[in-house]
């Protein structure tokens, strides 16, 4: 008759465990997907219609950029209002980049801009109207003056012209600068370049090589391998400091709500087909390990303290602090579904890589964590983080059972519904 020892009498079996691991797999992935469609349905702004653009530029829009504006009056073709004084004299007109937004779009959605025009046809001022980006890096980008560089432009001048995106701020300001490029450019289609493209630059360039190196780190079994020592540095020095590419809760926000930016942002799209195909195919944590800055940050602190004894967080506070971390993803599946735009960026703190457009909340919430990680080795990842907790809801089942029974016909389903999401997201989009 077999016999229990006491530790496997209170040990579930692997296949126990499996089980209702494989449920809340699928549970999760099938809540994620209802809950993307039913965000983007909710937020989707209807397909714009030159009528419906008319309304988005009011009387006090235009006073920002035509001070003496008295009233608003229909305008020449492709361009949304005319703008007269309190004599009647025209003033200019103004265009609406709400329909060039919609492909140009930002870290969190569109985000579109009236532009003034003079009755010589030169730009008299861009005005940013409602949007969903970030409040901290649109007010970076107002604060640098940098909308003013397109004053006294032609439209063909401003088509053309190419404008250094804002440090810190660098996806919401291409997403305005390719937005205005493009509606001027289909105003006056001979004078400029059909499409605006993303330029190349070295740190995205260095920053394909970062995942390129997180990829020879994860294949890897040598610990001593170098991809290993240096993949730290890399993903806070490129990702963080150099590009700002963090997956983040802002970010998962806005691409639920507009689709994801495969033309514009093709690196972030791919670092998050790495992180979630990853978890699904592998079961590991393989942002968490291998590419996020901010964990990658904390695990250099973390070595600084290296040989000392570490003390522990007494077990109440360790699961209360879990309970939090659970409890603000919640809160924030709460917000995207209320009609008022949030600044979910401020709830970690990856955006304190562009510091010179971070708030002053993810600052000190970097510094702090950062700090405590020297002692409590990644306080911030296993106790707080809301992200790392919707990446882990992709990797239900454990990195050993999988390395075990390999991938499965449960993990290829998993991918091939993710794949399918995605494939919808990006149909109800357009
Ligand atoms: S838990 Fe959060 S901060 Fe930590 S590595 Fe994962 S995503 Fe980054």
């Amino acid at each position: 008759m077999p016999t229990t020892s006491p530790d496997q009498a209170g040990t579930p079996s692997p296949a126990a465990d499996a089980a209702p691991r494989r449920r809340r797999s699928w549970v999760g992935l099938i809540g994620l997907c209802c809950l993307g469609a039913v965000v983007h349905l909710s937020t989707r702004p209807p397909a714009p219609t030159p009528d419906a653009l008319a309304p988005a530029v009011t009387l006090p829009t235009a006073r920002g950029l035509f001070p003496a504006a008295a009233r608003l009056g229909p305008a020449p073709p492709g361009q949304a209002v005319a703008v007269y004084d309190a004599d009647g004299r025209r003033l200019g007109s103004i265009l609406d980049t709400t329909p060039a937004a919609q492909k140009h779009p930002g870290y969190a959605g569109p985000v579109p801009a009236a532009v003034g025009l003079g009755t010589d046809q030169r730009i008299i001022g861009v005005r940013l109207l409602d949007h969903y980006e970030s409040p901290s890096y649109v007010e970076s980008i107002t604060r640098s003056g940098w909308l003013d560089r397109w004053n006294g432009l032609t439209r063909a001048e401003a088509a053309a012209t190419t404008v250094d995106a804002v440090s810190g701020a660098t996806m919401t300001s291409r997403a305005i600068a390719g937005a205005v490029r493009q509606t001027l450019a289909d105003l006056d289609p001979e004078a400029a370049p059909a499409a605006c493209r993303v330029p190349r630059s070295l740190p995205t360039a260095l920053a394909w090589l970062a995942l390129a190196l997180a990829v020879m780190r994860l294949a890897s079994r040598d610990r001593r391998h170098w991809p290993r020592r240096l993949g730290p540095v890399a993903n806070v020095v490129i990702l963080g400091f150099l590009n700002g590419s963090c997956l983040s809760l802002a970010l998962a926000c806005g691409w639920l709500s507009h689709g994801l930016p495969w033309r514009h942002a093709p690196f972030l799209v791919a670092l998050a087909a790495v992180a979630l195909l990853g978890a699904v195919l592998t079961g590991r944590p393989v942002y968490c390990t291998c590419l996020c800055p901010y964990g990658s940050a904390q695990d250099l602190m973390a070595r600084l303290w290296r040989g000392r004894q570490r003390p522990g967080l007494p077990s109440w506070l360790s699961s209360g602090l879990r309970a939090v971390r659970g409890g603000v993803l919640l809160g924030v599946v709460g917000m995207l579904l209320w009609p008022r735009p949030f600044d979910a960026a401020a709830l970690e703190p990856f955006s304190a890589f562009q510091w010179r457009s971070a708030t002053a909340a993810a600052l000190v919430l970097a510094l702090v964590f950062l700090a405590l990680s020297l002692v409590f080795p990644r306080l911030w990842c296993r106790h707080l983080c809301p992200s790392g907790r919707l990446l882990e809801v992709f990797r239900a089942r454990s990195a050993e059972a999988v390395a075990r029974r390999g991938l499965d016909l449960e993990r290829a389903l998993l991918a091939a519904a993710l794949a399918a999401a995605l494939r919808l997201a990006w149909r109800l989009r357009g």
